[in-house]
């Protein structure tokens, strides 16, 4: 697979798709055993450059480099040069020229991981850029899918909540779709983003009616550091009319799965007792196959760099 970084799921094909989860797979069984360590990334320097907050991923990201056996750098980004005024380029063009091999970066603003990645001769992986996309999130949602249903197509798939803020949304949206999945979108007016008939999915404002006969309830946290003003009466109104609970999930068929990208806002999109049934939430697997999914990324970028720079030196 001639990867060079992974910025978006727009730019991988099913094929590609398939390959990476099937390598996230093997990781993720790895994981299970107590010998989940390897030295496919040794000799490789892995810095996380986070310029929004993270608990999950950025753990993630370092659990996954440490097990393949890279050195894992943290970039403090709140005592870093950005806050002096120094621009992301430049930031960036500083890194490169220390030779890391691997950048892992979450910005903001959306487009900023591309930027970077234009300017350096690292591989990028995107750990969410604004509303844009964030795919390692969509991937570890698919494996997650794919491993509790026993395949990636052909499942109805509700993504509801937040939709017109949240970058997890677009990844998945995008992933899902070219796996040829039926996609609904449920929530108010308000969180819809504009263009949404360009999707190819069916929106939905009525929880209700939207989660009837699903495979797979989604549900997203309001991101209210990306919202300019209000979109919503009240919490406790869209507790009641979009959030998740025992009534509104038996609509959806009685083995779906509930699934959360996390951080989970207890009360305001999901029931607790919901999110903790094991039998019908797999939010804990989610974050388990993070790690496999960003050591099957991590390592497929790394054998190709490898290959590049021995195609390069001959
Ligand atoms: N952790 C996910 C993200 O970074 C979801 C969220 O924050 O709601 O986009």
């Amino acid at each position: 697979m001639q990867l060079q970084h992974l910025l978006g799921i727009e730019f991988l094909n099913p094929q590609q798709i398939n390959e990476i989860l099937d390598l996230a797979d093997h990781y993720a069984n790895k994981n299970r055993t107590a010998s989940h360590n390897s030295n496919a990334l040794a000799g490789c320097t892995q810095v996380n450059m986070f310029f929004e907050n993270s608990t999950r991923t950025q753990a993630s990201f370092e659990i996954a480099g440490k097990r393949l056996g890279a050195s894992v750098m943290n970039m403090p980004m709140e005592a870093s040069s950005i806050k002096k005024g120094e621009t992301l380029v430049d930031t960036a063009l500083t890194l490169n020229a220390m030779h890391p091999d691997l950048l892992v970066v979450r910005h903001p603003h959306s487009g900023a991981v591309d930027l970077l990645a234009q300017k350096v001769n690292c591989a990028v992986v995107n750990a969410g850029d604004g509303r844009h996309e964030h795919p390692t999130q969509a991937l570890l949602d698919a494996l997650t899918i794919r491993r509790s249903k026993g395949r990636l197509h052909r499942l109805n798939i509700a993504i509801c909540g937040d939709i017109a803020h949240s970058r997890v949304a677009r990844s998945n949206i995008i992933l899902l779709g070219k796996m040829e999945n039926r996609i609904r979108l449920i929530g108010p007016v308000t969180l819809m983003p504009s263009g949404i008939s360009e999707f190819g999915a069916e929106v939905y404002h009525d929880m209700e009616e939207g989660l009837k006969d699903v495979d797979v309830v989604m549900m997203l946290r309001l991101q209210r550091e990306r919202m300019d003003g209000s979109f919503i009466p009240s919490e406790r109104e869209y507790y009641h009319r979009y959030g998740l609970d025992a009534g509104k999930l038996s609509y959806a068929k009685p083995d779906a799965i509930v699934m959360h990208p996390g951080p989970m806002n207890r009360g305001i999109e999901i029931d607790g007792d919901i999110a903790d049934d094991l039998s019908r939430s797999v939010i804990q697997e989610q974050v388990e196959m993070g790690v496999a999914v960003r050591m099957a990324i991590m390592d497929i970028l790394m054998r190709n760099r490898m290959q590049n720079n021995k195609a390069m030196n001959k």
